[in-house]
């Protein structure tokens, strides 16, 4: 430390030098800070201010879609975008918009603001508010990278570049048309050849008063949304499988499309038996996502297609005679589903046999019972099946057993 002592004399003196001179960078280089803080601040506050406006009028566009004032939609969007947005309402008004759910990020640049745009939207439901799952998944989100101009508070939008459009029903991007009933709207694209939206729509209504009869939520779906695929949306959507002729394509726990191969090969547009299935799968699923146990899945939805009729006209009972004579069935109600096209018509059977059994049996309610504890719960058959039909599942087994061989035999 002494040492230090005296060697430190001239080193202060140096030391002081390089302070001054340091002091000096500092005062250049800390009012520079300063300004480019404020700097920032005044550009933060800019953008937040800029943000806000083009919220209010993303606000506002959408209390004007809901009201149904095309004028008021288009009246914040510049000319060059007023054919896809005036498209994007058409579709959004025929799927019976009822939310509209705006959020936005990275606003930045200025005087022409870019923003990350996205617009949950649900369709014919009740209610739609907004959760911690409002943008998750994306089917019913629209997410664009816009463009705006913002003079006080009034924001104008120059640029929309739409992500995320993929999805069997092309309703954000193409030009659709429809038809709306009491309980469906039917939608196509422009120029689908056969059958029109209004041909279709008949069958779908009778379709949907049965398929309320089995709706698993209160309240029942708003309205079922039928969309008839052509070729091409087909093919998107499911690839080269023609021999399905029908699916539902859930893109939110409350929105739900049946999907229609309307070209396909038989495709009728009275099929009403194939649109109580679709139409069933939603009044049984709406409000889930993602189940498994495909027998009763599609078991249910076959049951409804076929309420009201004997089993001797169902229509792939010679599949369940296959299915029962080849794996040497032994009475296993809830059976693995296969993806394999040979295996598919006979599981689908089966499931329908194991529905209609359990029906007969214990009453439908407790068969509805059954079936929310299982695909909607996800318990297991056994623990569902005591407490929905108050015997444990080998019982179930053994008491259908002998009727499903007894509907199955030449
Ligand atoms: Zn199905």
């Amino acid at each position: 430390m002494i040492g230090e002592v005296n060697i430190a004399r001239p080193a202060t003196r140096r030391t002081d030098r390089w302070v001054a001179v340091f002091g000096v960078l500092t005062l250049l280089c800390g009012g520079f800070f300063t300004l480019s803080l404020t700097y920032s601040r005044a550009a933060a506050t800019r953008s937040q201010s800029a943000e806000r406006t083009i919220r209010a009028t993303l606000d506002r566009q959408g209390a004007a879609l809901l009201r149904g004032d095309r004028t008021g939609w288009l009246s914040t969007v510049e000319e060059s975008l007023s054919g896809d947005w005036a498209r994007l309402y058409a579709n959004l008004r025929g799927l019976q918009v009822s939310g509209w759910l705006p959020r936005t990020r990275g606003v930045a640049g200025g005087p022409v603001w870019d923003a990350e745009v996205q617009i949950r939207v649900c369709f014919a439901a009740p209610s739609c508010a907004r959760t911690p799952e409002t943008y998750v998944p994306l089917g019913d989100v629209i997410s664009a990278r816009t463009k705006w101009t913002v003079r006080g508070d009034r924001a104008v939008l120059t640029g929309f570049e739409q992500s995320a459009t993929d999805g069997p029903v092309p309703w954000k991007s193409e030009t659709l048309t429809f038809a709306t009933g009491r309980r469906v709207v039917v939608a196509a694209p422009e120029h689908l050849p056969g059958a029109t939206p209004a041909q279709w729509l008949p069958a779908a209504e009778r379709a949907a008063q049965v398929a309320d009869r089995y709706a698993l939520t209160e309240p029942k779906p708003g309205r079922y949304l039928v969309f008839l695929a052509g070729r091409p949306e087909w093919d998107t959507a499911v690839g080269t499988d023609r021999e399905a002729a029908a699916f539902v394509d859930r893109t939110s726990e409350s929105t739900a499309f049946a999907v229609v191969d309307a070209t396909g090969l038989g495709a009728d547009f009275a099929d009403e038996i194939l649109l109580r299935h679709e139409l069933g799968h939603i009044a049984t699923l709406l409000g889930t996502l993602d189940n498994g146990d495909e027998w009763a899945v599609e078991g249910m939805a076959e049951y409804i297609a076929y309420a009201g009729r004997p089993v001797s006209s169902y229509e792939l009972i010679l599949d369940a005679r296959w299915h029962v004579e080849h794996t040497g069935w032994r009475g296993r109600l809830d059976l693995e589903w296969s993806t394999d096209p040979s295996e598919r018509f006979g599981l689908y059977a089966m499931g329908f046999l194991a529905m209609r059994c359990i029906a007969q049996e214990y009453g439908e309610p407790r068969l509805l019972n059954f079936f929310t504890e299982v695909v909607r719960r996800g318990e297991s058959p056994d623990e569902a099946s005591r407490s929905a039909l108050g015997a444990p599942w080998v019982a179930v087994e053994r008491t259908c057993r002998p009727i499903i061989a007894g509907w199955v035999k030449r």
